[in-house]
């Protein structure tokens, strides 16, 4: 298939802040050589716009950002919510809140900033461009062009395809966008990082860890609230097995950014992280605080929590793997957005390096791991080294004692690594519908298909589903019998539905339209036999605002 070829030299995957930092810095730096014309520097984005895809609670360690735009950046109009004001943690049971003495010295959040990241990369994306970055909205990465294990650029996705794949009048075969340094900054579980390692067999140690996020944001009644409070809590209506907890951020005196996270290695596979969110509103204190309130938006999103051992190689031929998809989010302080804006100052140090020097291979890039094995990034990560290991072997109860310890002893007891399970290994047999008690009220709690509405999710009907079971076979057969289909539970916009008469032509539909592009499927399916690919309608979520 002949493919219109776009030649640049660096092309990002990803319009969120690692890349985003990344371009920006990069094109400083060259500008500084007086070279910044010589370079074409391209940023993708699969959203319609950036901002559309990506998703945060959001705290702010504005480290990073003072170290890329200035001790200035807030006067520069990066749009803040708030700053950081009363903060408490709390441990819930189903009736109570049993607010914490002390606040864990991780969960200070003193000195941060609360905000919503679509519009900080809304802003950040105006910063590359001005400077000269091109960023491309709405074209979708589908591939990776690799030349004897060379990353050589991306392939855009094809456009014009019928829901059975094959070619329709007006089909368009995507571009090759050829570049000498490819970087890959596709937030969670990026699709194409994820064929990356898998093909170059690049994981870490350990494998990566994730959990679910689901987020609101609400428009509450006044009084109940001062912008800038932060609640975390643990506990109900998690099991003691189950990694995780939630939010609650005062955009203003009467706006809330509220989720959940729950971690996918707990094990029971009638986990199912959105009904475990809506459950934990019903909860006498968040309900009082939401009482009379309205729901703006919602949306969900898978969290890489495995960390530093997690992290799969950074560095190749060609590529530079930055930000959540290098696993450089610090679980232990529910923050990634400064480390993947320094991964990107870092790798923009590297990439001129390495254009200036004309070598764009694995020896130069690996410059860029010398570059974070020195920078506070690894400080950060390597003290919570076994943080998520600490949780996942002994549950939560004493997994906070053990890995609280160890981050107080700065990281000197359990030196060694500590193994992890992948999520789809750790999940026990059993049956995923054995509970289905839930029923939202559609005020306090809503169903998913609302969520989904709330999300703005839409795809074009007329296209091949952007989710790919390898052996549709097995829903029906296999995993109804070992597991009882946990993909109708774990997936937070009821994209797969079993339907049929069992024994007769039951079979998996998916409703590949509502998807939110969160990638808990892509995770946490058992047999490991969906893939998400990305999507030719650049169709999604739209968290603008979110
Ligand atoms: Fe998330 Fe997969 Fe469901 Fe899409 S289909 S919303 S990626 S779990």
């Amino acid at each position: 298939m002949e493919r219109e070829v776009m030649p640049v030299d660096v092309v990002l995957v990803g319009a969120g802040p690692a890349n985003l930092a990344c371009a920006y810095r990069l094109k400083k730096l060259l500008a500084e050589k007086g070279r910044a014309d010589d370079f074409q520097i391209m940023v993708l984005e699969k959203g319609r716009e950036v901002g559309d895809h990506i998703l945060s609670g959001a705290i702010m360690d504005p480290k990073a950002m003072v170290e890329l735009y200035g001790a200035d950046w807030r006067a520069q109009g990066c749009p803040v919510d708030a700053d950081v004001g009363k903060e408490e943690v709390f441990t819930f049971t189903k009736d109570a809140a049993k607010k914490l003495p002390f606040l864990p010295p991780t969960l200070k959040n003193h000195g941060c900033v609360i905000v919503t990241l679509s519009q900080v990369v809304r802003w950040m994306k105006d910063q590359a461009e001005a400077l000269g970055v091109t960023i491309a909205e709405g074209m979708p990465a589908a591939d990776l062009v690799i030349n004897g294990g060379h990353v050589m650029g991306v392939r855009l996705v094809d456009r014009g395809r019928a829901p059975d794949g094959s070619e329709e009048s007006g089909f368009e075969p995507g571009a090759e966008v050829q570049a000498t340094i490819t970087v890959l900054g596709e937030g969670s579980r990026g699709s194409l990082t994820k064929k990356l390692v898998d093909g170059l067999q690049l994981q870490g140690p350990n494998p990566q860890v994730y959990g679910t996020g689901v987020k609101e944001v609400w428009e509450i009644p006044a009084g109940r609230i001062q912008k800038g409070t932060v609640y975390h809590s643990a506990g109900w209506p998690l099991p003691n097995t189950t990694y995780g907890g939630s939010w609650i951020y005062a955009i203003s005196d009467t706006k809330l950014s509220i989720g959940f996270v729950t971690a996918l290695d707990g094990g029971n596979p009638g986990t199912d992280p959105y009904e475990i969110m809506q459950t934990w509103k019903s909860h006498p204190f968040v309900a009082a605080l939401l009482a009379g309130g309205t729901i703006l938006k919602s949306g969900s999103k898978t969290v890489p929590e495995g960390g530093y051992w997690s992290r799969p190689k950074s560095h190749g031929n060609g590529f530079l793997i930055i930000g959540d998809s290098g696993s450089l989010l610090n679980i232990a302080r529910l923050k990634g957005i400064h480390t993947a804006i320094k991964s990107g100052i870092l790798a923009a140090e590297t990439i001129a390096e390495a254009l200036l020097a004309g070598d764009a291979t694995e020896r130069m890039l690996a410059k860029y791991e010398e570059r974070v094995q020195a920078s506070w990034i690894k400080e950060e990560l390597w003290r919570v080294r076994n943080w998520r290991q600490a949780f996942s072997r002994h549950g939560f109860g004493r997994g906070k004692f053990v890995a609280g310890l160890a981050w107080a002893l700065g990281g000197k007891i359990f030196a060694d690594r500590l193994p992890i399970h992948a999520d789809h290994e750790a999940m026990h047999k059993g049956q995923a519908s054995a509970d289905r008690s839930f029923k939202p009220d559609g005020k306090l709690t809503i169903d998913k298909l609302s969520g989904v509405f709330n999300a703005g999710s839409v795809h074009e009907e007329h296209q091949p589903s952007h989710l790919l079971v390898a052996d549709p076979s097995v829903c029906a057969s296999k995993c109804a019998t070992e597991f009882g289909n946990p993909c109708e539970r774990f997936c937070p916009a009821a994209v797969y539905e079993m339907v049929g008469t069992i024994g007769k032509d039951r079979r998996l539909q998916i409703n590949f339209s509502n998807c939110v592009h969160c990638k808990t499927c892509d995770v946490a399916d058992p047999y490991s036999i969906i893939t998400w690919t990305v999507p030719q309608d650049n169709g999604g979520p739209r968290y603008l605002g979110l």
